[in-house]
């Protein structure tokens, strides 16, 4: 036990008899000491992983705040260009989501109050009503839309530490008719497939003199939503480094947050011993064991808001909808879906709501600005992590134009539904 946790315990024994002795000043029952002795530490085992020591007596409202964590280990986000840097990658992660964009969650057919704007040819009112799965923007004799509902409109992108793309992928849920298969296990999966490969989607250049994902310890993932424990898991496992996401999973009890705080850290040496250095040029002491989660907000990421309050509205709509649907059921104009026959669908699933007009014009809206973003001169030759001695590392003006053009790849080349060409 470290100095640390003498200190934390005997401020914890100070903690408990003081209450013990107000307690007791009111007549109440004092806690048997057999009870606050087993709140000092973890058992046997458990005692001797020091984040466990160090956290066990903490508050759940702590121990879920990353915030002084991600001043320890991503310091490099108090520099506005390296926000910016984030945002680029943010952007572009939005673009993707709407030129893949499919809400026909509960098929083309039947009526989504809340997706009118995603009507297939609004102008002829005179056909049966259907809606548009993949949001091609010029859809011709050669390039159909297509509306079958692969998996939800939540996807990821990975960057490695020298602000290459390595490729995105999407959930696929319903293409596999399975529950796990989420945009970053499947992401993780792949990485770890490409180890080795040196051939990256541009030019199949080698990019520098290491395999290009000898080590996932330099590799970001930008998330559309916050993890599961599943993902959360699985980015542990692989040591990816950071994840950035754009909107809370309210559902997902920041299983990431728990993950990063509690898991045991690792020296700070890369998988051939060297020391890992930060952006400054300095070697890191330790990495987290766990990815550093990184929401939207710490970027001043507008759409991170707009996406959580548009989502808190949704399913606050839809509830209300519900009941009025109770009282009078020919009342369905709030539903998220009316089928032709059967029960409407009012579930207030963040999936659900990730398919409607709301959701999708806060995508377009973050889409828009990877086309329109500029960077001021500070900002345009940053590199990051700034390594002074590595000259693969891209500076954000480089970044924001490899960025514009993996969408053209994508766009192109990109499936949704079967794994992409590299
Ligand atoms: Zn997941």
């Amino acid at each position: 036990m470290n100095d640390q946790n003498e200190v934390n315990r005997r401020k914890f024994i100070v903690t408990t008899t003081a209450a013990a002795g107000a307690a007791s000043a009111l007549g109440a029952v004092v806690s048997a000491p057999a009870s606050a002795q087993s709140l000092l530490e973890p058992p046997p085992g458990f005692n001797t992983q020091p984040p466990l020591v160090e956290n066990w007596n903490r508050q759940l409202g702590d121990l879920v705040d990353v915030s002084s964590g991600i001043r320890r280990d991503a310091p490099e986000l108090g520099h506005p260009a390296v926000k910016d840097r984030h945002k680029i990658y943010c952007y572009l992660l939005m673009k993707l989501i709407v030129r893949f964009w499919n809400g026909n969650k509960r098929g083309p057919l039947g009526i989504y109050p809340l997706r009118q704007g995603q009507i297939e040819r609004p102008e002829r009112p005179e056909r049966r009503q259907r809606y548009r799965g993949d949001m091609i923007a010029n859809a011709d004799g050669l390039r159909v839309n297509w509306d079958r509902y692969l998996g939800h409109n939540i996807a990821c992108i990975a960057v490695d530490g020298n602000g290459d793309i390595i490729d995105f992928d999407f959930n696929h849920n319903d293409f596999f008719r399975s529950s796990a298969e989420h945009a970053e296990s499947r992401m993780v999966r792949r990485l770890f497939s490409l180890t080795d490969v040196f051939d990256g989607w541009k030019t199949g250049k080698k990019l520098s003199d290491k395999p290009h994902l000898a080590s996932l310890n330099d590799v970001t993932l930008y998330t559309s939503l916050e993890s599961c424990a599943q993902c959360s898991g699985v980015m542990s496992l692989a040591g990816v480094r950071q994840i950035v996401y754009l909107q809370n999973d309210f559902t997902a009890y920041k299983i990431g947050n728990l993950m990063y705080n509690l898991a045991n850290r690792t020296a700070g040496v890369d998988s051939r011993g060297n020391a890992i250095l930060d952006w400054q040029g300095k070697p890191v002491p330790s990495l987290p064991g766990a990815p550093i989660p990184i929401a939207g907000s710490e970027i001043q990421l507008d759409e991170f808001k707009n996406l959580n309050e548009a989502n808190l509205a949704f399913s606050k709509n839809v509830i209300a909808a519900k009941a009025a649907n109770d009282k009078d059921p020919t009342i369905v104009s709030g539903a998220f879906f009316v089928p032709d026959n059967g029960k409407p669908d009012f579930a207030p699933s963040i999936t659900s709501f990730l398919c409607t007009d709301a959701a999708l014009r806060i995508f377009q809206g973050g889409a828009a600005k990877l086309d329109a973003m500029t960077l001021d001169p500070l900002s345009r030759d940053w590199k990051f992590p700034n390594r002074p001695d590595n000259k693969d590392i891209l500076t954000n003006q480089e970044c924001l134009d490899k960025a514009r053009a993996f969408f053209v790849y994508a766009d192109t080349e990109g499936y949704r539904g079967s794994p992409h060409k590299l």
